[in-house]
């Protein structure tokens, strides 16, 4: 680990080289040098693909060796990308925050998608939303696959993506906090870090600042509705005596379960103190 660790140095320091964005006010802190952005926009599908793979074969696991070994690269792949929940919401001030300071948006198809070759006829393929210079690599790497849009395209699109189920994940640099580089928008059932965080415990991503709470009086019951249930990725909904409730320790604040909510008896209670990393300058 320690010749891990020394040969890791160099880039460390690469990353957080300051490269100024060109705008007055750097709202999304990007610093990493271009050819970083080039080399991570076009290959992104094959570190995840690499991840997938070190993740979900289990001989890797079985051997104490190995699993070290796999665990210490994992770890180190996640101090440098990592994740954080938002809500609806906070993501559709992300987007207008982000718009509004002249950032380019562009939207594609999730790289999970492409690497587990996981294409969809029935919910959207093209959810992963790039901002500013990290759009701009992708846009030049995938013509075909990226597309730019408009501020307003890009808040219906979350909208939807919301509807579909799929979590919202800004993901940056941890090692430069205020880092926002991709607004993934996940389906559970394809996104490889929540694969990861599932079978691994791979903490590829933070829980949000919020944590649901439901109101029982205005729930309508889990045999009559229960969709919070299903909707919930973390398992965080269960039933008690007929109505849904919230497990605290497992809800990720996503928001899920707020937006499905038939009876609109969910909502969202900010935790005390709790901040966002990567989004903190473009989030209320
Ligand atoms: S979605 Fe809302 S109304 Fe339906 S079971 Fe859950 S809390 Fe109750
Ligand atoms: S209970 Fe589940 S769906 Fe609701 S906010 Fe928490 S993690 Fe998201």
């Amino acid at each position: 680990m320690h010749y891990l660790r020394r040969a890791c140095f160099p880039l460390v320091v690469l990353l957080t080289l300051p490269l100024h964005e060109g705008h007055g006010q750097e709202l999304l802190r990007q610093r990493a040098p271009r050819f970083v952005l080039h080399l991570f926009s076009k290959y992104e599908h094959v570190i995840m693909r690499t991840i997938d793979y070190l993740a979900s074969t289990a001989w890797i696991h079985d051997h104490a060796f190995t699993k070290r070994l796999v665990d210490g690269i994992s770890n180190g792949v996640i101090r440098f990308i990592n994740g954080e929940i938002l809500d609806l919401e906070e993501s559709r001030q992300l987007i207008a925050g982000i718009a509004d300071a002249g950032y380019a948006i562009a939207v594609g198809t999730c790289p999970c998608r492409r690497a587990r070759n996981k294409i969809s006829d029935t919910v959207p393929n093209n959810t992963d939303m790039v901002f500013g210079r990290w759009a701009e690599e992708y846009l030049d790497n995938y013509p075909g696959l990226y597309t730019r849009i408009s501020r307003e395209e890009a808040l219906g699109l979350v909208e939807s993506f919301d509807s579909h189920g799929f979590i919202h994940q800004i993901y940056g640099f941890p090692l430069r906090e205020r880092a926002s580089y991709v607004l993934c928008n996940c389906d559970r059932d394809v996104c490889i870090p929540m694969q990861a965080h599932r079978k691994r415990g791979y903490a590829a991503f933070r829980k949000g600042r919020s944590l649901a709470a439901v109101d029982a009086g205005a729930c309508l019951g889990t045999d009559e509705c229960g969709r919070c249930i299903e909707r919930c990725p973390f398992g965080a909904r269960v039933a008690v005596a007929g109505k849904a409730v919230v497990v605290g320790d497992d809800c990720y604040g996503c928001g899920l379960c707020v937006t499905t909510c038939r009876g609109k008896a969910t909502r969202l209670e900010r935790k005390l103190g709790a901040q966002l990393i990567f989004a903190r300058d473009l989030v209320d």
